[in-house]
């Protein structure tokens, strides 16, 4: 199983991500604990986000997506995880998605918790109380200023992944105010009906796949290209039909015209495999007689338009004023 769990600090994510790791026996991915880790141990990523963690921004995206894209690769993600704290920003999200496309994995879902923000001021006091009281070291960022420092990233950056999982509809809002149990209980409802429908499509998925099989095999046989292709042609010329039956009456003639070219295009791609000697010779020889006929019809015109023609220019030069005969 592969989840995400979303929603602003103080939501109740790293709770609810440690009942979801014991009841599956997936592992919990918190990009938050990672670089805390990073930071204490002095790495050049936990260098790079020491300052940025403790005002309450965000480390920058590859940074994170490459801690992200090593964690999954190590065997104890193989069963499955759930990302708390990440993705955060809407470039993460298409980041993850192309990691786990390319692994070819798949999300099965992403749980918001949805909290009044009024109250994550007083889960955020009581845990930093909590913390001090066990003799715990506190978060640098866990500071009523810090916090709401951490809360405007979040509704700037990370609530727009609220559309974007819903649109994949890959979302489920669950109340996070409610006690912790009841908020496991309600998750635990909905990842028991995820697997339910999976259940119950796994048939229609047999289904399908015996189809799209069947499909494929009568494509290779020839047999459903045939059919296509007669389909296509009889659609194709029925649409032709129509296109003509459509045109203006004014224009018929541009329309044989047309009709004419395209059968000689046609003719003359197809054509010059089956022309044989014969019949170019005979082309030849038509060819030379319109030669012959034509320079003799020619001839005949020029002569009949010189006889006819030259009186009248001479009688017009005669009427018009020379300058305007140069002119003209
Ligand atoms: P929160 O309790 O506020 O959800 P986390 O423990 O998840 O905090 O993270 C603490 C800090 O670590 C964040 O405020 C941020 O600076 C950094 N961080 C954690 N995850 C990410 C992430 N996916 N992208 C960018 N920064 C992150």
């Amino acid at each position: 199983m592969r989840l995400i769990l979303l929603g602003p600090p103080g939501a109740g994510k790293g709770t609810q991500a440690q009942h979801l790791v014991q009841r599956h026996g997936i592992v919990q991915l918190s990009t938050g604990d990672m670089l805390r880790a990073a930071v204490k141990a002095e790495t050049p990523i936990g260098l790079k986000a020491k300052d940025i963690m403790a005002s309450g921004g965000l480390v920058p995206d590859e940074v994170v997506v490459g801690i992200i894209a090593d964690r999954i690769e190590e065997s104890d993600a193989a069963n499955g995880f759930i990302l708390d704290g990440f993705p955060r920003t809407v470039p993460q999200a298409e980041a993850l998605d192309r990691l786990l496309k390319s692994k070819g994995l798949a999300l099965d879902a992403v749980i918001e918790l949805r909290v009044n923000e009024g109250a994550l001021l007083r889960r955020v006091e009581n845990r930093i109380a909590e913390m001090k009281s066990r003799g715990e070291t506190v978060r640098a960022d866990d500071t009523p200023e810090v916090l709401s420092k951490r809360l405007e990233s979040y509704r700037a950056q990370t609530e727009p992944l609220v559309d974007y999982y819903a649109e994949k509809r890959k979302l489920a809002t669950i109340d996070g105010m409610k006690a912790i149990d009841e908020v496991m209980a309600d998750i635990k409802r909905v990842l028991d009906a995820l697997s339910e429908s999976a259940k119950a499509s796994k048939p229609a998925r047999r289904k399908m796949a015996r189809r799209a099989a069947a499909k494929k095999s009568a494509a290779k046989s020839g047999k459903a290209n045939g059919r296509v292709a007669g389909k296509v042609t009889r659609k194709a010329a029925k649409s032709a039909k129509a296109k003509v039956a459509k045109k203006p009456a004014k224009r018929p003639a541009k329309t044989a015209v047309r009709a004419k070219a395209a059968k000689k295009t046609v003719r003359s791609k197809v054509a010059p495999a089956k022309k044989t000697r014969k019949s170019a010779k005979s082309a030849a020889k038509k060819a030379k007689k319109a030669v012959r006929k034509s320079s003799v019809a020619r001839s005949a015109a020029r002569g009949g338009r010189t006889a006819t023609t030259a009186k009248k220019v001479t009688k017009r030069r005669a009427k018009t004023p020379k300058r305007l005969t140069k002119r003209g």
